[in-house]
């Protein structure tokens, strides 16, 4: 992941346009933004694989804007900040970041971070195939095979299935899905979890009334497990 797609929310034009220029010349993709509710939209919409933030925006507070991005997305972050003072860089920290720059920053400083921070990304990526019981998920290949039966599921149902699967054990709630899946950051869309999750245990030859795979936790959410006798059917 040498060369990433990068969204900048920055407001300031003549840094936006030095650092995109930067970044662009570096062989990466980049888009820009230069308010901080254009910024979230940006990363809704185009899933980069690393956003610069700049802390203080026009419209929002970047902070702010850096916790509304947490609660439907685990881009790596690097926070851009001229503020003075560790408090700053601790909060933006604390709110999710996963690195900062300090105003003025050089070019050099900026491809930096950002190599190191795709670098930790890309080692943090998540195992390419899970096997819990008789179900394995290749998630390069994008197949589910259950007891050695290739599963015919929907890119949806696929997406559902490799989340809690590689969360097994815990459970994960329909927020979760909801951002995670469907990269909705706000309910009103259970319904849709609800029948995906219902498709899905019908193709995993299941029921939310006797579960192997996929157990409900009333009022929290969904938990994958290996049943107890794998080749019951
Ligand atoms: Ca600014």
């Amino acid at each position: 992941l040498l060369v990433a797609s990068i969204v900048i929310v920055e407001d300031d034009p003549h840094i936006r346009r030095l650092a995109s220029e930067a970044l662009a010349a570096g062989g990466h993709h980049v888009d820009t933004a230069s308010a901080a509710l254009e910024g979230l939209k940006l990363v809704v919409a185009e899933k980069p694989d690393l956003v610069i933030l700049d802390l203080g925006l026009p419209d929002l507070d970047g902070a702010e804007l850096l916790r509304m991005l947490r609660a439907v997305s685990q881009v790596p972050v690097i926070v851009a900040t001229a503020r003075e003072g560790d408090e700053h860089v601790v909060g933006a920290l604390d709110a999710g970041a996963d690195d900062y720059l300090i105003k003025p920053y050089s070019v050099a400083q900026l491809e930096a971070r950002v190599r190191a921070v795709l670098r930790r990304a890309e080692q943090a990526e998540p195992e390419p195939v899970l096997e819990i019981g008789g179900l394995r998920i290749d998630q390069g290949a994008r197949e589910a095979v259950l007891d050695g039966r290739l599963l015919d599921l929907s890119p949806k149902e696929f997406d559902l299935l490799a989340l809690l699967a590689g969360r097994a054990g815990e459970v994960v709630s329909k927020r979760d899905m909801l951002s995670e899946v469907w990269r909705q950051p706000y309910g009103g869309g259970d319904r849709t979890v609800d029948v995906h999750l219902s498709s899905l245990r019908t193709k995993l030859g299941e029921s939310a009334k006797s579960p192997r795979y996929l157990h409900t936790v009333h009022g929290v959410g969904v938990k994958l497990v290996a049943p107890e006798h794998p080749s019951k059917q």
